[in-house]
């Protein structure tokens, strides 16, 4: 797939910013006329609002149309907006809005996906494809693969952090690897972090933005209200256009590469001990999985079966307390000790099966 920017590329991020929801035309107005004076690429604001309970502000619908049309003559700033169903597309073109965006609970579904690739066909307008809600990075591949087979080629997209059950410090938890995953797989894609959306408050915001931005994103999604505190959704993320300006100015812009020969010099040399010590961990892991296979040898001589708790968890508490000595979080060595634990199983499946057993070097 080759995709073209959604936004030309500077030398610094893009911003984009807006309200939550389109409310009055005169707090688009405001909010745009106020963003319009800051470095902003593009002003988004919800006209159709996905909302978890019924009986919450659903959107102006069709009338805020009229007045991002407004934004753009008065300001010039392009305009960006959610659309959910092949209706609420048909009616962004019609009322001239410059990017569509599919947001986390429409990514989630393949028909509502299908429906606006449909909707899209044949057209040229760029589309910004949101993470699904569920931390499912094949979902979110879907979704592009969707809007791109309809012809779609400006392409960018937007993390926003992934649902989680019970109290987080995020509304939102931002999996960075997700995004990360997807940047190596689509190196053209352009792109963003909705840090307002992960946030689901205004003290965290420029924590994450920062973030975004040391882990190389093209951009940001910043809401931005004049009273952010009567705003009719997502009132605590949502910052005054004032409180924006002061937050893009305090973030710092890494340069994506290092250009100088010393730098370069010193970082070679780095990457060459993270290179070995890399190949020194596989070997590692290969000289763990031979002890599992003689363990296997014994297990199958006596009946034994592989999977033994008591011993799992044995394993995982050592290594958590090591990890914990060194510095390492209980979450990498979880994940990784599991994965160890898998492969393990695997190779001690292949043994207790008489199955043949791969040649290996150590
Ligand atoms: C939004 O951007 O206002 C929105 C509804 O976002 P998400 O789809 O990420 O929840
Ligand atoms: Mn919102």
């Amino acid at each position: 797939m080759h995709f073209q920017p959604v936004f030309e590329t500077k030398k610094r991020p893009i911003f984009i910013a807006g309200p939550c929801s389109a409310e009055t035309e005169a707090q688009v107005l405001a909010t745009a006329h106020a963003l319009a004076a800051q470095q902003v690429d593009l002003f988004r604001a919800g006209i159709w609002k996905p909302r978890t309970r019924p009986g919450a502000f659903e959107g102006v619908g069709k009338p805020g149309l009229a007045w991002l049309k407004r934004v753009k003559a008065e300001t010039g700033l392009r305009v960006t907006t959610e659309v959910a169903n092949g209706q609420h597309v048909a009616e962004a073109l019609k009322h001239g809005i410059d990017v569509l965006w599919i947001g986390a609970r429409t990514t989630v579904n393949p028909f509502s996906v299908q429906e606006l690739a449909d909707a899209l066909q044949g057209l040229d307008i760029p589309v910004l494809i949101k993470n699904p809600i569920n931390a499912d990075l094949k979902l979110w591949i879907g979704a592009i693969e969707r809007i791109y087979q309809a012809g779609i080629r400006r392409i960018a997209v937007v993390h926003r952090g992934f649902s989680k059950y019970g109290e987080v410090k995020y509304r939102n938890v931002p999996l960075w690897q997700l995004p990360i995953e997807l940047k190596i797989i689509f190196p053209e894609l352009q792109i963003i972090c909705d840090h307002s959306h992960i946030c689901g408050n205004r003290e965290l915001l420029h924590e994450v933005a920062q973030r975004a931005l040391d882990l190389n994103f093209d951009g940001l999604m910043t809401e931005v209200h004049p009273s952010p505190d009567e705003a009719w959704s997502d009132a605590e993320q949502q910052v005054t256009p004032e409180q924006y300006q002061a937050l893009m100015e305090d973030l710092i812009v890494r340069r994506p590469n290092a250009t100088d020969k010393v730098l370069l010099h010193q970082l070679g040399d780095l990457r060459r001990q993270i290179d070995s010590l890399d190949e020194k961990i596989i070997e590692l892991l290969s000289a763990r999985m031979d002890v599992a296979e003689q363990i296997a040898g014994y297990k199958r001589e006596n009946n034994i079966a592989i999977y033994q708790p008591e011993r799992w968890r044995e394993i995982l508490e050592n290594g958590l307390a090591k990890g914990s000595s060194l510095g390492l979080s209980e979450e990498f060595i979880s994940l990784m000790m599991k994965a160890i634990h898998q492969e393990s199983i695997n190779h001690q499946a292949t043994v207790m099966n008489d199955l043949e057993i791969m040649e290996r070097s150590i």
